[in-house]
């Protein structure tokens, strides 16, 4: 009696990707349940419920895609051509916190989903807020995947808090353990996202429940500075110190890692997953993938979101991880076809850490396959002279498009080009209602920089009404005489270096932005300390009362991120840069409290003083009592009030404005 099987796949070019790379032409492969049973010459031998012939197209494994943030396929194409910092903050996060619920997560999965089962795909790596949605999701389109709940140490789109999404994970891990097709983890999304407790939280979860965990791992230059400077060592080390090499971690992108840290993912069996076309994009740079391979990692290939990609095409990826290894070394034998197919396959499933059940076509493993016509006009001749030639056929030559038939977990997702468990037309629809509803909230906030500001998140509202008066001087004697006489009491004093860089728009009525960076002088003119805000000011004045001015500041916030962020965010019409020396008074006149500055032009350089002398105040009557005396103490300091000053250094710097 011959073995039986449930299904046979007959006359096929099966490429196997086992640690052999064994290929059997004209054979097939044999599958029962959800699970491969025997492959090449072995399944031949089988008696099959149904058997399907291939006619001669290759069976190869499945695609692994070994980092995506799946939902993300809504925002493709949303922002482009940005930096990461801005792309990310400006962008991507004010979206996802406005939009991103379990009915968008569930929208942008099934999305992904039709896209990865299309291209070839079968098994993913996922990293994103309300994994719950997305694993149904997922489950419900059949296929494999890593789903993992993200950690921030800021509030997401599905926690207030660390606590609440750390909670999350712990709930959603529960829920998902041991089923067929999603394999539950903790995504702390980056070292510097996290704080210490978060890493090490994570870590413990992901160990106790024995899951992986999924982080993103030394993508910038940026990062990996920021970590020496901050805590004195490069950014392995550093997750390493806190708990996260103990778990089984899959790694996204490892760009700027050194020898050492390399040899430290090694020993930790960390996987990695490379996103050649999101680490072009994004300008991150290019990962050292030859000598993580050369030193034993599992190095995996990810097509990253689709908002930084914009595809989810593991065909274009294996290219170029291939193209960009060559260019950049110079060496043409860097990363061959071979072993870029294999890192989309076997050593995929490895960074995943699900290489037991997917990645390979061999007999245990579950059934999940594809199939590919490799006969098309683009693909045609093929050599058989060298055996390996059929990997720069599938790498080098073939696309997406020329897969024809998918199977995960022993269930069909695609026959002959059709999807089977989703439907395209409804996806595509309900796709360009969500893109609406974001293009309509981003034209909202893009035609007002106080929404801009609002949308990164720190502006606070501060309703601070000050009457205030300005004057040049050609000398700053008198004005210090008059501090240090008995008419006045100095409450504080300080000195510092004052860089301001304005900003103004196309639009006039959006006021002044500033970014201000102080330096905290002491006695001797040595830097103590620094501390930098931004503040939006509206040019509307209140009142005057003679030369001097009721006005009210409008928005601040604290300057969370480097001046270039915000020039790139917010895309002024005009810069001018201020560099003064201000020496700052807080001091009591007849019964009112006066702030004095008095700066000295350092950029763009002038002669004399500015003063400018002010009040906070918080009615009409209190500004005009507190006017009169700004007034004598104008007159003391021996200024003459210049309304053509109004609006400070603005105008100033602006010049003509
Ligand atoms: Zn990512």
């Amino acid at each position: 009696m011959p073995p039986t099987c449930d299904l046979l796949l007959t006359n096929a070019v099966v490429v196997t990707m086992d640690a052999q790379f064994t290929i059997h032409r004209g054979s097939a492969v044999a599958v029962t349940g959800d699970a491969i049973v025997a492959v090449g010459p072995d399944a031949a031998a089988y008696q099959a419920t149904e058997t399907i012939d291939c006619g001669g197209r290759v069976i190869m494994p499945g695609l692994v895609n070994a980092h995506t943030h799946v939902p993300m396929t809504l925002l493709r194409g949303l922002a482009d051509d940005l930096r990461l910092d801005v792309w990310l903050m400006g962008y991507m996060m004010p979206v996802e916190r406005a939009f991103v619920s379990p009915d968008f997560v569930r929208l942008g999965t099934r999305l992904g989903c039709a896209e990865m089962i299309r291209s070839g795909i079968t098994c993913f790596a996922d990293m994103y807020y309300f994994e719950h949605a997305i694993a149904e999701a997922t489950a419900e389109a059949g296929m494999r995947a890593l789903c993992t709940q993200t950690v921030l140490r800021f509030p997401t789109p599905d926690a207030g808090s660390y606590e609440d999404s750390l909670a999350h994970a712990r709930e959603f891990i529960q829920r998902w353990h041991g089923h067929p097709l999603i394999v539950p983890g903790p995504a702390p999304h980056a070292p510097y996202t996290c704080t210490p407790e978060i890493l090490r939280a994570c870590a413990e979860l992901a160990v106790e429940f024995d899951v992986p965990l999924h982080i993103h791992l030394a993508e910038t230059a940026q990062e990996v500075d920021d970590s020496r400077a901050q805590h004195g060592m490069p950014v392995v080390p550093w997750v390493k110190k806190h708990g996260v090499l103990d778990a089984k971690v899959l790694a996204a992108h490892c760009v700027h890692v050194d020898d050492g840290e390399i040899r430290a993912l090694k020993n930790a069996n960390t996987g990695v997953a490379h996103n050649p076309t999101s680490n072009l994009k994004l300008a991150a740079g290019v990962a050292p993938v030859a000598r993580m391979l050369a030193l034993g990692v599992d190095v995996g290939i990810g097509t990253d979101g689709a908002a930084s990609n914009n595809d989810l095409d593991m065909f274009e990826e294996m290219r170029l991880a291939a193209l960009v290894a060559k260019g950049t070394s110079g060496d043409p034998t860097a990363i061959p076809a071979r072993t870029a197919l294999a890192m989309a396959t076997r050593l995929g499933a490895r960074a995943l850490h699900l290489d037991h059940l997917t990645g390979s076509l061999e007999a245990g493993k579950r059934a999940d396959l594809i199939t590919v016509d490799l006969d098309r006009l683009h693909n045609v001749p093929a050599f058989h002279r060298d055996p390996t030639g059929i990997y720069s056929q599938i790498v080098y030559a073939a696309k997406s498009t020329d897969v024809v038939d998918v199977m995960c977990n022993g269930r069909w997702l695609m026959r002959q080009r059709q999807l089977l468990t989703l439907d395209e037309t409804g996806l595509r629809l309900a796709a360009r209602g969500e893109a609406t509803r974001i293009d309509a909230f981003l034209s909202s906030r893009e035609v007002s920089v106080l929404q801009k500001l609002v949308a990164i998140g720190g502006a606070i509202e501060q309703e601070s009404f000050e009457v205030q008066v300005k004057a040049w001087l050609p000398s700053a004697d008198r004005v210090l005489s008059a501090i240090e006489s008995d008419a006045v009491t100095i409450v504080r004093a300080s000195h510092y270096h004052q860089y301001d860089t304005y900003w103004s728009f196309e639009d006039p009525e959006q006021g002044w932005l500033r970014y201000r960076e102080d330096e905290f002088l002491d006695d001797s003119g040595a830097v103590t300390g620094a501390r930098s805000r931004l503040t939006l000011t509206g040019r509307t004045r209140e009142d005057r009362f003679g030369a001097v001015l009721l006005s009210r500041s409008r928005y601040f916030a604290p300057a969370t991120h480097s001046v270039r962020f915000y020039r790139e965010y917010f895309r002024p019409a005009a810069e001018r840069i201020v560099d003064k020396d201000r020496r700052r008074w807080l001091l009591a006149f007849r019964g009112v409290e006066f702030y004095v500055h008095l700066d000295r032009l350092l950029a763009p350089a002038r002669d004399g003083f500015f003063i400018e002398v002010k009040s906070r105040t918080w009615s009409r009557r209190d500004a005009r009592d507190k006017a009169a005396v700004i007034m004598d103490l104008m007159a003391l300091v021996g200024a003459s009030p210049d309304d053509t000053l109004s609006d400070g250094y603005a105008d100033l710097a602006g010049g003509e404005a």
